[in-house]
């Protein structure tokens, strides 16, 4: 059910919703990403797909077989995609934690090989220098209480934000980036819970606007989202759907990209959806009006149903590695 602040937003060109994707580039390789671009490509859809500038020298246990804009192969299909209409926006620096002196770093070569600056943002991971990230993200008590008993992360983890942290960046935020991601849901119409889409944020001010996702964590997760009935829903509701995902988390297999996954997809581009960027998608909906300050009940109901929607999926995560554990041992 929507949100009763909601309106009708009437989309360019008679257009009934817009449908968006924001490629987060963990694990991301011109292999396993390379196919699923080109079928966006001919399905007329422009997404966003962020990167990392430099590479990380000293290692990486979850993310050491992603490629960095340092390899000059992943580098120069980057670049095409660019060509191409694809928005390219930024994931950090690298793959792991980096000082202020390497964030600058990435920032400057972005600044130079895209000729424009990195005006979206996602947070990565446990990077340090996450802005506003972990239970900072939120403002209830309880919920930042819970939040630290469910995911056991130090509570002076992320410090991006924090002027005289050795990973403090939020001048460098403030003067490049225009709009970064928070809070995602298990929901395909981001309307039905933050139609004030992109907000302001009067405690997180160091950036202009904030906007949330709906979580596809991986292609399970995104052909779960993408499903027949969820579409028609989005149609119908006239809504707005940016994905958070990973396309390098088994979207491509065998050089091919996942035939339900093609299938989905191909059903999705065939509907009279606005298919842009996302910093195009937000751009528009600012200069519609759309976007505002967060009304204090709306960011109140965004946070309960961001954690309930983040218990859930960890509850799903441990059941499935019980079972599969038990698989194993069987
Ligand atoms: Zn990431």
């Amino acid at each position: 059910m929507r949100a009763d602040s909601c309106r009708t937003i009437d989309f360019p060109d008679g257009r009934r919703f817009a449908f968006t994707i924001m490629d987060d580039t963990d694990v991301a390789t011109l292999a396993n990403v390379g196919p699923i671009y080109r079928l966006l490509t001919n399905l007329g859809m422009r997404t966003t797909k962020t990167v990392w500038p430099v590479g990380c020298p000293e290692g990486s246990k979850n993310y050491a077989s992603s490629s960095t804009l340092d390899d000059p192969e992943y580098l120069a299909f980057v670049l095409e995609l660019e060509r191409a209409g694809f928005e390219i926006a930024y994931h950090g620096a690298t793959m792991e934690t980096s000082p202020r002196e390497r964030t600058e770093r990435a920032i400057a070569k972005f600044l130079t090989l895209f000729r424009k600056p990195p005006r979206v943002y996602a947070n990565h991971s446990y990077n340090r220098e996450n802005l506003y990230w972990g239970a900072d993200r939120i403002d209830i008590g309880i919920l930042k209480f819970l939040y630290h008993r469910l995911t056991g992360q130090p509570r002076d983890q992320y410090q991006g934000h924090r002027p005289g942290s050795p990973w403090w960046w939020g001048d460098l935020a403030s003067a490049h980036v225009r709009y970064v991601r928070n809070l995602t849901f298990d929901e395909i119409d981001l309307r039905c819970i933050n139609p004030t889409l992109p907000y302001c944020d009067n405690v997180r001010t160091i950036v202009p606007w904030w906007f949330s996702a709906a979580d596809a964590e991986d292609v399970t997760a995104f052909n779960t989202l993408l499903a027949p009935e969820n579409q028609d829903r989005l149609e119908r509701q006239s809504g707005i759907c940016i994905v958070a995902t990973h396309f390098g988390k088994g979207f491509v297999a065998q050089g091919k990209v996942v035939s339900e996954t093609e299938r989905l997809l191909r059903r999705l581009a065939d509907r009279p959806g606005w298919f842009v960027p996302v910093g195009t998608l937000l751009d528009w909906l600012v200069g519609q009006g759309v976007a505002g300050p967060l009304p204090a009940t709306e960011w109140r109901r965004m946070q309960w149903r961001w954690f309930y929607d983040l218990s859930a999926r960890q509850i799903r995560q441990r059941v499935r590695a019980l079972l599969r554990s038990e698989t194993r041992n069987c």
